[in-house]
């Protein structure tokens, strides 16, 4: 069976399964929140463990994907469960937040040594987010781009939408985008 077969279900959807990591509170739930639901909560809840959330949509050229969004929770008590969620990801959006320098920090340490765990190629993206509330300028786009070879990395906003849509699709673009090589 071809790899493009493989990654069509029978209706004729692409299936892909795109994680979300990163420290707790950089706007994980948030940007899932705006995407799928077009809303957005001031409130913060943690999440707990993982949720799922499957997504629809069609990329500009016709093709039709059936994204399982894996929103997982940040927190530290999470971690022994983490690794088993991020199995057969095909996509990553690795998050921090730009007005909070630790989670910055920590894409390069915690976040960088778990998503070693997964075990087969994906595709990822930097989204540096909470862009509407100003931008603190630590980041070092050369060192995000040696560290973890991203397709992208953008600034988002969860609250404005800026960018929230475009992640979604430049990602899942990406993770057809082998299927055809
Ligand atoms: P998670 O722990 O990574 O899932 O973070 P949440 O999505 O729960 O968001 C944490 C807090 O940050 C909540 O109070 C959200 O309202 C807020 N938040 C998330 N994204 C944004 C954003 O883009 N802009 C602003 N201003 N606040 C955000
Ligand atoms: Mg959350």
């Amino acid at each position: 069976m071809s790899t493009i077969m493989m990654k069509e279900d029978h209706f004729g959807f692409y299936v892909f399964k795109v994680i979300l990591v990163g420290d707790a509170a950089v706007g994980k739930t948030s940007l899932i929140n705006k995407y799928v639901f077009n809303q957005f909560a001031e409130d913060y809840k943690a999440s707990i463990g993982s949720n799922i959330i499957i997504k629809d949509l069609e990329t500009d050229d016709g093709k039709k994907v059936k994204l399982s969004i894996w929103d997982i929770a940040g927190q530290q008590k999470w971690e022994v469960m983490r690794p088993v969620y991020y199995q057969r990801a095909d996509g990553v959006l690795l998050i921090y937040d730009v007005t909070n320098k630790e989670s910055y920090d920590n894409l390069f340490t915690t976040w960088y040594h778990e998503i070693q765990t997964i075990h087969q190629d994906f595709k990822l993206m930097i989204l540096g987010n909470k862009s509407d509330k100003g931008d603190l300028k630590f980041e070092d786009e050369n060192a995000l781009n040696e560290k973890f070879n991203p397709i992208k990395i953008i600034k988002t906003s969860a609250k404005n939408g800026e960018n929230v849509e475009k992640a979604f699709i430049e990602l899942t673009k990406a993770m057809i985008a082998p299927l055809y090589e």
